[in-house]
This record gives structure tokens, sequence and C-alpha cells, in this order.
């Protein structure tokens, strides 16, 4: 099948591996879900999201003792995962039917035919199987129709009320994919998230769904767009997301020059700037110093610019700059104007380095001999002297240091 002859090579060799093993043992997979709606959408680097409707164990350990992998099982969801080195891996889950006793809490599941299992899914262009062996497509909510007319539909009028995180996984993916909310779709969100809906849902699935909209690459559009929506209040009140968009993007922006910041803490901070509480964290597993990090970001910015304005010295700036969060530093530098070349000359500075050690000064062991060393690193960097009256600078100013503390 031409699908599956495009994918790139690591998968094609799993979805082979797959089809060989389940023919020697009789079973019959379905590619299902995200793999399915992306190939479909010509974006090959699909995970491989196996359903069966009986043996998926067996099929699970036979894949894995052909390439030497180990088999996880997640008996309360009936699933198992096959994972090797430098081999693709393969979830494989076992047909089920979902019934929602309450609003909000975990389904009930049973065993149930691949039909339960794809309309008991998110979206119609979430619930299309591809028969793996024979080549054919189960599609009983039209996801397909709905792929080509790029919108985002939810399976029945219930949907959002029985689990009302689709809200945002619904956002998240339209924005991905650049799709519309099929419009009774909007209306029927609309109404869940008028109704509360979101309020029946623990706090930690709901952060849980607030992260992974961050970690999207479109995560402004998708978190200004829950914004609108409302769907933060639950977490936040009304006061979040105001005037947040600009904001957002300039994260987006900085997050993709420097990718090891932590972009859960910058968004969480954009968010809710100008009020944080520790309060608002419940739930999210913020550790304390990130969430000291995110109040910072959101309430003291003031703060710190006054004392920014106050400093007299890159002395005293440099201070200041060091009792910050690398973020909060990141968004003094975007937001603060003139803040970003004493910020660079900053960097610079904290980067610089003496071939000079303690050893070099000849001096007995102490405090003083870390200090001489700083300061002769700062008077070098300052051009206050040449590098080459550094070591002779760093001793007197070791011998002064202990002469004063005895
Ligand atoms: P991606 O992994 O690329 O973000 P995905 O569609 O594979 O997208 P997953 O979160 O991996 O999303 O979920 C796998 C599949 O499980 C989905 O395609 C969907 O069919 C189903 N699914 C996931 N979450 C829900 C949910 N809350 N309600 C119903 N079905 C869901
Ligand atoms: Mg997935």
């Amino acid at each position: 099948m031409t699908l599956l002859h495009d994918l790139p090579n690591p998968q094609r060799r799993a979805i082979d591996l797959v089809k060989e093993v389940s023919m020697e043992k009789d079973v019959r997979p379905f590619l299902v879900g995200g793999p399915v709606r992306d190939m479909l959408l010509g974006r090959p680097a699909i995970d491989i999201d196996l359903t069966v409707e009986d043996n998926a164990s067996t099929l699970a350990r036979a894949i894995a003792k052909r390439i030497e992998g180990r088999v996880r099982s997640f008996p309360q969801f009936m699933t198992y995962k096959v994972t090797a080195s430098e081999f693709p891996e393969i979830d494989i889950t076992t047909a089920r039917k979902e019934r929602y006793r309450k609003p909000g809490a975990l389904p009930l599941v049973t065993e149930g035919r691949l039909k339960d299992d794809l309309l008991r899914r998110d979206f119609s262009i979430n619930a299309i199987a591809l028969d793996l062996l024979r080549g054919t497509m189960h599609d009983p909510a039209h996801g397909e129709r709905d792929l080509d007319a790029r919108v985002v539909r939810v399976l029945h009028d219930k949907s959002f009320a029985d689990d009302p995180t689709r809200i945002f996984r619904a956002v998240r993916l339209a924005a991905r994919l650049g799709f519309a909310l099929e419009d009774h779709t909007a209306e029927l969100m609309r109404e869940a998230i008028e109704a509360d809906a979101l309020a029946t849902v623990t706090k930690e699935r709901l952060w849980r769904e607030v992260f992974l909209a961050m970690d999207e690459p479109f995560a402004p559009a998708i978190l200004t767009s829950l914004c609108e929506h409302g769907a933060l209040r639950v977490l936040f009140g009304r006061r979040a997301c105001s005037e947040s968009s600009a904001r957002l993007e300039t994260i987006h922006a900085q997050l993709a020059a420097n990718p090891e910041l932590d972009r859960h803490v910058l968004y969480t901070g954009a968010l809710l700037r100008g009020d944080a509480s520790p309060v608002d964290f419940e739930g999210s597993g913020f550790s304390q110093k990130r969430a000291r990090a995110v109040v910072e970001i959101a309430n003291e910015l003031p703060r710190v610019e006054e004392a920014l304005r106050a400093a007299g010295d890159d002395r005293e700036r440099f201070r200041i700059y060091r009792g910050v969060s690398p973020e909060m530093l990141i968004v003094l530098g975007s937001e603060v104007p003139d803040e970003l070349t004493h910020i660079r000359r900053y960097r610079d500075f904290e980067n610089f380095r003496l071939p000079l050690r303690g050893n070099d000064l000849e001096v007995p062991g102490g405090p003083h001999v870390a200090q001489a060393l700083e300061q002769t690193r700062a008077a070098v960097f300052n051009g206050e002297i040449t590098p080459e009256e550094a070591r002779s600078y760093a001793k007197k100013v070791a011998r002064a240091l202990m002469e004063q503390a005895s």
C-alpha cells in the first residue's frame, strides 16, 4: 500500500515486522489513531500505535523476541509497549469499549471490537484504522472526509462533557494541523466550557494538558486560543491571559534561540503576568524552585526594573542579574528596553576565564584566594589591567585581603 511505502525507513521496518509476526501468529493488527491521521496527511514520521481485537500480549511478545526487545505491560489499560534499541517503540492495545459513569472521571474500560474502539475516540480524524494485513481502511466516523475538509469534529454531543480534556486536545490538534473546529464541535465546546465542564477534571490532568500545549511548536497560538475560549479559567481564574499573546510570542522566539530554558516556567509566567501566587500551581508538579521562578517572572518585573535603574555600576547590575533565574533574565532582556546590551555583557563576563589558579598566588589557602581571583577576573574583563598583569595583581589582592582579615 502506497501510504506505508512512503514511511521513513525505521517505521517501515517496524510495520513490516509487525505484519510478518502477525501472519505467523494469526493475529490481525490495525494501525490506529494519530499515525493513520498523520500518514493520510503526508506527515510520515509516525508513532506505531496498534490495536488488535485479540492476542495483544502474544503479538507483543513475539515482536519483542524477534528484535531482542522488551515488553512492558500496563494491564489496567490492556496495553503493551515493545521497545528495542534502534527500533521505533511499538504500542499494542486491545480494542476496548469505554463507558463514562461520571463526567470528567476516567472511563470504565471493557474489551470490545475494532468499531467500538474507534467510536470511543476523541475526534473523527483520530478514529481511522488501517488493517495492516489487508490494506483496508476502517473509518466509521468519516474521518477521511474531515481530513479533506480540514476540520476537527467530535463523535457525539456528549464528548466534551464526558472527557473535558478533549477541549485542550481539540485546540492543540487544530493548531498543529492548521485545521478549524467544525462548527457544531465549536458550539459544543463553548457550551461545555460555559457549563464548567473542566471543573470535573483533576488539576493534575488539566496541568498535563497545559504542558502538552506548551510543548507544541505552535504553543503561543494554542495558549492564546485556550485563553480566548476561557479554558484556562479553571486553573487561573479570570485574571490569567490578559494581553498575553505578544508575551507568549516573544517567549517562543527566545526558546527557539535558547532551547535549554524552562519553557513551562516561561509560558506560565507569561500567562499569569501581574498576579501569580503559589496556590495557582496546585497539581502542576512544579518544584518550589520552579514555582518561585514563575512568580518572579509574573510579579517581579517592575521591582527588578526599579532596582536596575538604581544600580550605579556593572557590579551592582550583575549582582541583580545573578540573583534572578535564567528565565527571568530572558524576560528582562526581551521586555525591558536597553537591558539587553547589559545582559549580553554580563553573559560575556560570566563566561570569561583567566588562565590563573589558586596555586599560582603562592599564599596560604582560604576564602581570600577565590575572592582575589574573582576581583582579578573583573579587573581584566573591565580593562583595568592587562592579562599579563593578572598574576601579580591577584597576589597583591590576596595578600591585602589576608591582612584585612588578620
Ligand atoms: P500525537 O501523539 O501525535 O500527539 P495522537 O492522536 O496519537 O497525536 P495521543 O495522545 O497519542 O494522540 O492518543 C492516541 C489516540 O488515542 C488518539 O489518536 C485518539 O484516537 C485516542 N485518544 C487520546 N486521548 C483521547 C481522549 N481523551 N478521548 C478519546 N480518545 C483519545
Ligand atoms: Mg500518539
